[in-house]
């Protein structure tokens, strides 16, 4: 069983404390690690560099989550199962066996360490494909294997498209499970592609998830969580809160106090300080965006602010944080996930229109409310059809809850508790322990 801890210690620049014991010969790497991951994946993707200095705590976080759980399955190995008198049995949990583990470019390196971890964690060999459009923290990650030493085959790191490197993978009868993190319609290929040989996938797909504001909250606070909501990770996020429903009684002064905050958001280089918006990740998506805000606006929609390039950034793919008002639910903008920063917005009257409203699509990916009142926060956490649900913030994300979406946003949670039991098989093994024979045939005549 590889050391997962290691692996954390390697890539970690956090002072964590060893639970093992590491000498300070770790530490001085990790601290190196730390800061050349967060760049790289920056410079690779876009995403302002404090982010991605966040994202590689989270990635320390999750070994280090996922190593107490490898320890923890020994624990949970040969649980008794009470059988009728003449039967005893006990449960084996086993590594699936070779996992395929296909991810985006948005985080990189965090969302291949939320399958790398628990497949390692749970014994299994892995082929780890990233994002063609993002390959190189992954990369990275497989010289730190090499570094500390995890045997040769256990961790496979296969660069390349979708269809030439992706698809190969999700159809091989060698391959046992695939873990999968993208697009709404690549999930379905997947889903077709291991049909054939019975594989088990599990699908962490798109979204189109609401924040709900209330009449009964501080502004600012309440604008600060729906900006970041929608705008972090330069808006190309699975769970970005991006269709806000704000009571009216509020509309007006909440959409105003958006726009200022929104006209302060740092958009730069995203190795400058203070950056907060980096230019989106490729040609292909900086299009797609523009389009989404075309089309919106020859729907009938307003863009009350952004939808260009900022005039200060002459190159890259950079576009202003992006709100659009005047919206009805047939317009693409409120149905299709943009990936990219552009909040949609919608008033409402009572709770029960602002369910509706925030249960329109055909995601399930997550939810937030804000509200002072916490009894109504709790109906709505029960009412809206999510696998996350915030509540007084958006987007905070921790390897300790699992993690995963309804509807169109897959099924399957990764983290968690359960994490771990993506990658594992349940074999139970029933003995018979009387000395009598069966007696259910008649035994031949000798
Ligand atoms: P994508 O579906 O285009 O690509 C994801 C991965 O699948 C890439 O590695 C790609 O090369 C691979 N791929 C493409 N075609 C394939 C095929 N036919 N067979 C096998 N693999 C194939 O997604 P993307 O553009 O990289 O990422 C953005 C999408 O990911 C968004 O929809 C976003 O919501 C979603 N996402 C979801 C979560 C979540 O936790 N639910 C997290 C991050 C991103």
């Amino acid at each position: 069983m590889p050391d997962l801890s290691v692996i954390q210690y390697e890539i970690s620049q956090m002072t964590y404390t060893s639970p093992k014991g590491y000498s300070g010969i770790y530490d001085s790497r990790m601290i190196e690690r730390k800061s050349d991951l967060a760049r790289l994946e920056a410079l690779d993707c876009g995403k302002p560099l404090d982010e991605a200095a966040w994202d590689m705590d989270d990635v320390a976080g999750c070994f280090e989550f996922f190593a107490g759980h490898a320890e923890a399955l020994d624990k949970r190995q040969n649980a008794a199962v009470a059988l009728p008198e003449n039967f005893k049995c006990h449960l084996k949990k086993e590594p699936i066996g070779v996992v395929a583990l296909i991810t985006p470019w948005n985080y990189p390196l965090l969302m291949a360490v939320w399958k790398v971890a628990p497949a390692l964690a749970a014994g299994c060999t892995a082929v780890l494909k990233p994002s063609e459009l993002a390959s190189v923290t992954c990369l990275e990650l497989g010289d730190v294997c090499k570094e500390i030493g995890l045997p040769s085959g256990v961790l496979n790191i296969v660069t390349g498209l979708g269809h030439e490197a992706g698809a190969p993978l999700s159809s091989h009868p060698d391959v046992d499970k695939v873990a999968f993190t993208g697009s709404y319609a690549t999930g379905q290929k997947i889903m077709v592609a291991a049909a054939p040989t019975v594989k088990p996938v599990t699908l962490e797909l798109g979204g189109k998830s609401p924040i709900v504001v209330f009449d009964d909250v501080d502004i600012d606070k309440a604008v600060e969580w729906t900006l970041f909501g929608c705008f972090w990770t330069n808006g190309q996020i699975c769970s970005a809160t991006s269709r806000l429903l704000i009571h009216k009684n509020i509309a007006k002064e909440f959409v105003d106090r958006m726009v200022a905050w929104s006209k302060n958001i740092k958009v730069s280089d995203p190795l400058e300080e203070g950056c907060r918006l980096g230019p989106v990740v490729s040609e292909g998506q900086y299009e797609k965006i523009k389009k989404f805000v075309a089309n919106a606006k020859s729907e009938g929609a307003t863009i009350l602010t952004g939808g260009v390039r900022p005039k200060h950034l002459e190159k890259g793919f950079f576009i202003e944080p992006t709100i659009i008002t005047d919206i009805n639910t047939s317009m693409e903008i409120w149905r299709e996930e943009v990936f990219g920063p552009v909040l949609c917005v919608k008033e409402f009257s009572t709770e029960e229109e602002a369910i509706e409203l925030a249960n329109d699509t055909h995601y399930g990916l997550a939810g937030a409310v804000i509200s002072g009142d916490r009894d109504r926060c709790q109906r709505l956490a029960e009412e809206i059809d999510a696998g996350c649900i915030w509540v007084n913030c958006s987007q905070p994300c921790f390897c300790q809850a699992p993690w995963g979406g309804n509807k169109r946003s897959g099924f399957g949670r990764e983290l968690g508790e359960g994490g771990i039991d993506n990658y594992l098989s349940i074999k139970q093994v029933t003995e018979y322990t009387s000395d009598a024979p069966w007696g259910w045939y008649k035994a031949p005549a000798n």
